[in-house]
């Protein structure tokens, strides 16, 4: 900030000419040292504006608004105005190759008045004068922040100033929330200054450097509010995924983020263990896999151990012989094959809570380790499910640099783990393989260009765009995909969801522990005879409980987003299907508009009851399905972001507590009641119906109650109707089958 004051002059020309502009626009006489502004730019620094504002008062043109555009400058002089100021500030778009941008803002809001000045290359002759950021010295601070956001304030001569850093921010969604958080706080800065400088290194695509001057001391509290509400809102740009990282996999149940998640981890740590040791010419001796967390607490009811040893085994998620092969009892017969080599299985253990402590940080309940013993050492992978069936291997021995999710190659050299660009500095590093194909037409350097509701709203109006069209040029951007294979992957979804639908409701299996199973057959045998309830309504409770008894039975389903919340959207969509019998193409669309919501949704939440409840799980899938319905129902954008979101902030809170850890109780028939939640939800949007809070306020309240949500209600059985009479007693009759998948006696 010392560059800021650098060119102090009391009451430069500059200033005086503006408020002569305004003096003549609004008939009275200012005095220029009645307004605050003096110093923030100094006359050599704005010629080009000088000149322009000096000839327009020789001409008489003196209307509110112009705009003058240099080579290298631009200057936009409006009246008090945050929304001019926004769309003002986001329509001036850097040079591509120029490494630092500045736009500076000067307001008044007792005189009307705000003049942005934007340069496109700082860096150029004409302002080498002012002082460029220290980069590097930012960086490093910010990387040592797990958010990539700094705030700091300092109070001099009765101003405050607030600096705001953040890394791997959008633009739109910086000087959204720069200017609406202020807005909101009833503080109105007298100068701004936002530099935009491009990224380093993969891992700092952008930094931000806001700073601001306001003409008063703002109390503790307030800042205190206002550095909680910019930190809130910052949304990092949205990982690259896929709508079917949200829509599927499709897979054998009961878990996504227990059975497919565990299953991917030990599919990931099975090609790191090969790497690893074609390198380091090692022989593993065994391998042992411990849980932790709510792995340890839920697993042996999502059949976790079994899906981690299907995996080490190299058996993918919707292998059907994944969970048997991953069984103890099988793998303490025939051990682990890896191809090569053969190693003993030592067994699933029970990790402490001590042994949690180390991955404090990591915000991830959902754990498991592969311990190896080879001739030579002992080393541990250490995999994360974060919901949906996605998952970050985050450890070899130490932290690893970006995680492994299984969807790109790695290498492996001399104990460390890099990308394929490292790897051409090492002689012959071992390929670790993706276990997910992503397409080569892939495009790694795309980015979303939004990042939350609010900005997929701004864009779809500015681009003129359809919401279906924008999930197909998103997913063809991030994975490579044409229009026809997106259009073909779904099909086969929705076939596995109608049978799931068409299985679950003429079954009368009971799961293992007869928790679950005939309800649906029940339910649809009820609204087939009731005038009452045979209509959207009643088809879905009974379609929405078919699929998910399915799924407590370890039959083939569709995540979305989750196993456990299997049942709603095809339940949904399947019933609409039957009674307004839309166009096959239309009802594939709507999946897709589901998921790519969620995916929003998924950048600030993970979809795993573990993490963020049910409300992640439950409440996510029918928010999806509402905005499916409102697209099958011909909604626009906004109504189909109304739905989700109105869905969403109706399951607020809801605890995840499955009785004995098995997704069967509360699990099966919640989806059934949350399908009518997801019709409610969209009848209110199509019907012009709007949630007073903002749709990116409602998801970040998701995430501030999951964070908050007392561990016992996240997967882990530890409260809740998991521990009720009823619920115990269920945990007594499922021990013995704990004790067998830990080796107990
Ligand atoms: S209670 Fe909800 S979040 Fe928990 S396992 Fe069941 S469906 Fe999943």
């Amino acid at each position: 900030m010392v560059y800021l004051f650098e060119n102090v002059l009391s009451i430069n020309k500059f200033t005086i000419i503006i408020l002569d502009i305004k003096s003549k626009m609004n008939r009275e006489t200012f005095k220029p040292d009645s307004i605050s502004i003096e110093g923030c730019f100094s006359k050599s620094e704005i010629g080009y504006c000088l000149k322009t504002i000096e000839d327009r008062i020789e001409k008489g043109q003196t209307e509110k608004f112009f705009r003058h555009r240099e080579e290298l400058e631009e200057c936009i002089l409006h009246d008090f105005d945050h929304t001019k100021l926004e769309n003002t500030l986001s329509s001036l778009s850097p040079f591509k190759y120029q490494p630092y941008t500045l736009y500076r803002v000067i307001s008044s809001r007792n005189k009307n008045f705000m003049i942005t000045v934007f340069y496109n290359d700082i860096t150029s002759v004409a302002h080498a004068k002012v002082s460029l950021p220290e980069i590097n010295e930012s960086i490093a601070e910010m990387k040592n922040n797990s958010k990539g956001f700094l705030f700091q304030t300092e109070v001099f001569q009765n101003r405050t100033s607030v600096t705001i850093k953040s890394i791997n921010s959008a633009k739109s969604t910086v000087i959204n929330n720069v200017i609406e958080t202020f807005q909101k706080h009833n503080i109105f800065p007298i100068y701004m200054e936002l530099w935009y400088i491009k990224g380093r290194d993969k891992k700092v695509k952008s930094l931000y450097i806001v700073n601001c001057t306001i003409s008063e001391v703002i109390q503790n509290n307030e800042l205190q509010s206002l550095h909680n509400d910019f930190e809130r809102y910052l949304h990092r740009y949205i990982k690259p995924m896929s709508v079917f990282d949200i829509v599927g996999p499709s897979m054998v149940g009961p878990s996504s983020s227990h059975t497919a998640g565990a299953n991917k981890i030990g599919q990931i740590a099975r090609n790191i263990i090969k790497a690893k040791t074609k390198f380091d010419k090692a022989k593993v001796l065994s391998v042992e896999v411990k849980l932790l967390a709510s792995f340890r607490d839920t697993g042996p009811g999502h059949y976790t151990p079994s899906a981690i040893g299907g995996g080490l085994y190299g058996l993918a998620p919707d292998h059907p012989q994944m969970i048997q092969q991953g069984d103890p009892a099988f793998l303490n017969e025939h051990g682990i094959d890896f191809d090569d080599f053969t190693a003993s299985f030592s067994g699933y253990k029970k990790g402490t809570p001590d042994e949690e402590l180390k991955y404090k940080n990591e915000n991830n309940n959902n754990i498991a380790e592969i311990i190896v013993e080879t001739e030579s050492e002992t080393y541990t992978i250490t995999g994360f499910s974060i919901g949906g069936g996605n998952v970050e291997v985050r450890y070899l021995v130490n932290r690893l640099g970006t995680p492994l999710t299984g969807k790109e190659d790695f290498y492996y050299h001399n104990g460390i783990i890099v990308n394929p660009v490292e790897a051409r500095k090492f002689d012959n590093p071992e390929l670790i393989p993706s276990i997910v194909s992503v397409s080569k037409n892939a495009n790694s350097k795309y980015l979303i260009p939004f990042n939350s509701f609010e900005e997929l709203s701004q864009y779809l109006k500015k681009e003129n765009k359809k919401l279906i069209d924008v999930v197909l040029d998103v997913e063809a951007n991030l994975q490579g995909n044409t229009t026809e294979d997106t259009m073909l992957k779904v099909a086969e979804y929705w076939r596995v969801m109608k049978a799931s639908v068409k299985k679950g409701i003429k079954s009368r299996e009971l799961s293992l522990l007869k928790l679950t199973g005939k309800d649906a057959l029940r339910i649809n045998k009820y609204v087939k005879k009731s005038p009452l309830f045979d209509n959207i309504y009643g088809r879905a409770t009974a379609y929405a409980v078919a699929v998910n008894e399915v799924n407590a039975k370890c039959g083939v389903i569709v995540a979305c987003p989750t196993a456990g919340s299997c049942g709603i959207l095809p339940g949904v969509i399947q019933a609409y299907s039957e009674i307004e019998k839309p166009e096959r193409k239309k009802v594939l669309e709507s999946i897709l508009v589901s998921g790519f919501l969620g995916m929003i949704l998924f950048n600030d939440v993970t979809t795993a009851g573990a993490d963020y409840g049910c409300q992640a799980e439950v409440g996510v899938g029918a928010a999806m399905t509402a905005a499916a319905l409102t697209y099958l129902e011909d909604g626009n954008a906004q109504e189909i972001v109304q739905a989700f979101i109105l869905a969403i902030k109706n399951s607020l809170g809801l605890i995840c507590d499955p009785v004995a850890g098995l997704v069967e109780v509360p699990c099966v028939k919640r989806n059934g009641v949350f399908a009518s939640v997801a019709i409610s939800a969209s009848l209110m949007a199509l019907s012009g119906v709007k949630s007073f809070i903002s749709p990116d306020e409602v998801v970040l309240t998701m995430k501030e109650v999951g964070d908050k949500l007392h561990h016992d209600y996240k997967e882990t059985a530890g409260g809740g109707l998991a521990k009720t009479r009823d619920g115990k007693a269920v945990d007594r009759a499922f021990e013995s089958e704990v004790k067998r998948f830990f080796g107990e006696k």
